[in-house]
């Protein structure tokens, strides 16, 4: 599903430097990539890269097991 645009995008796993939230872009947002994030929790703008990126919910191909997020080294 690639329009021209999402050439660079890379999907990331985003937190907010400020409040320390998940940063998941959603809807439009997913399609669109772009450098600046705006935390939906503190309103903290921020670069995490020099690229476009896009915070998603999970990694692809490491979607496995999201029940893990809360307990590490259980491989
Ligand atoms: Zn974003
Ligand atoms: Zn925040």
């Amino acid at each position: 599903v690639t329009d021209g645009t999402a050439k660079e995008t890379i999907p990331m796993l985003l937190w907010c430097p400020e409040c320390s939230k998940r940063h998941v872009d959603e809807h439009e947002y997913a399609r669109k990539p772009h450098h600046t994030h705006a935390c939906q929790h503190c309103g903290h703008v921020w670069r995490p890269a020099i690229v476009c990126t896009v915070g998603v919910q999970f990694l692809p191909g490491f979607r496995n097991d999201p029940v893990l997020s809360s307990r590490e080294g259980a491989s």
